[in-house]
């Protein structure tokens, strides 16, 4: 597919949209800068005196070092406020309200329906299948919904949250096969950190109908920052950019991010990878051996869906030992699961305390 073809997605009304033309886009040379009403004057409290001027809408040496990362060009990468800005963005510019409808596969990250929902695009739901020692997505169900739904966008979570699988990219890229210049494939890789396979970015040469998002949330311990990446053919990141905010990356976010991804704090993020992946097996194998427990799911993230025998008394016995997990009984298939966060070994320790005190009081 070309430039041309892929966004041919986007809507209609916006493929000339010129969006806002901030103050900062003009590509002017002066050194009194009195075009955007800023003040002249730094905020007492601004010691470094940086933050009186609007920000770099895509901080260049941040957005090269997301993109040296995660594997892409610069040009590929658009910076968000999380994660979920690039969601909503996508929804916004692809999908015609009433129309084009948006794929998920539940139980998964609900932010794709609510993007979906405050769109007006119609929601086609392909539940994943449960095999047992694995809630796996439905490929082929997936590509049959997406093309006889009129799908424009489908979500595929890998790893999976909650579920904790991942789905192969030779399956990722026969759904973006099968959609080639119909809908965009986006593989949310928010906890790829955690995962064993590579990442979709690697299919983006030859699939331009693929986009990948990767956060700084998880692994990266700076949800705080609200720095989440869309990796998309460029043109697309192009467009997406005009509809985005006009300064959506604030200047203190950018900072923390350039410094947690400075060599040193890199190298301290990939211990902690590896203690939460040697956790993620020690906590499995001690729940998976608790008698009020009936299933733990393999998982690729960093964190543990489980199965009870009964999910409000173990939820209730956490929360009595001051632990809270995510309740995952309002999720379709998961009326008696709970997903746990792996913590750190004194953490997960408390969670198997409290749950083995239980079988004991009971
Ligand atoms: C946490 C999460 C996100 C959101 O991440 P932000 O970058 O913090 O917005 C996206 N997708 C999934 C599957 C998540 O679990």
């Amino acid at each position: 597919m070309n430039a041309a073809s892929i966004l041919s997605l986007v809507r209609d009304d916006l493929q000339a949209f010129a969006g806002y033309s901030s103050a900062r886009s003009s590509a002017l040379v002066g050194d009194v800068w009195l075009n955007a009403n800023e003040s002249a004057w730094a905020n007492p409290a601004d010691v470094a005196g940086g933050a009186r001027r609007y920000p770099d809408p895509q901080p260049a040496a941040l957005r090269e070092r997301l993109a040296a990362l995660y594997g892409c060009a610069p040009e590929q990468l658009l910076i968000g406020r999380g994660s979920d800005e690039a969601i909503d963005l996508l929804v916004r510019a692809l999908c015609e309200p009433g129309r084009d409808a948006v794929v998920t596969t539940p139980p998964v990250f609900g932010m794709y329906a609510v993007c979906a929902r405050l769109q007006k695009a119609p929601l086609v739901e392909v539940p994943l299948i449960d095999r047992g020692d694995a809630l796996d997505a439905d490929i082929d169900a997936v590509i049959a919904a997406a093309l006889g739904g009129n799908a424009k966008l489908v979500f595929l979570c890998s790893p999976s949250n909650p579920a904790g699988s991942t789905i192969a990219l030779a399956e990722i890229e026969r759904v973006a096969t099968a959609l080639q210049s119909r809908a965009l494939v986006v593989v949310d890789e928010a906890y790829g950190e955690y995962a064993e396979q590579p990442s979709a970015t690697t299919l983006l040469s030859r699939h331009d109908n693929i986009a990948v998002l990767r956060t700084l949330s998880k692994a990266h311990a700076l949800a705080a920052a609200r720095i989440g990446s869309l990796i998309a053919d460029a043109a697309l990141i192009q467009l997406l950019r005009r509809c985005q905010a006009p300064y959506p990356v604030p200047a203190p976010c950018a900072d923390l991010a350039l410094a947690g991804l400075e060599p040193e704090s890199l190298a301290v993020t990939g211990q902690r990878i590896a203690q939460v992946k040697a956790e993620r097996a020690r906590l499995q194998a001690g729940l998976a051996v608790l008698p009020g427990v009936v299933r733990v799911y393999p998982s690729q993230g960093n964190y543990l869906l489980v199965r009870f025998a009964d999910a409000q008394v173990a939820f209730d016995a956490l929360l009595a030992a001051g632990v809270v997990v995510r309740d995952q009984r309002a999720a379709p298939q998961l009326g008696d699961a709970l997903r746990i966060t792996i913590g750190s070994p004194e953490q997960n320790d408390r969670v198997l305390a409290a749950l083995i005190a239980r079988r004991a009081a009971a």
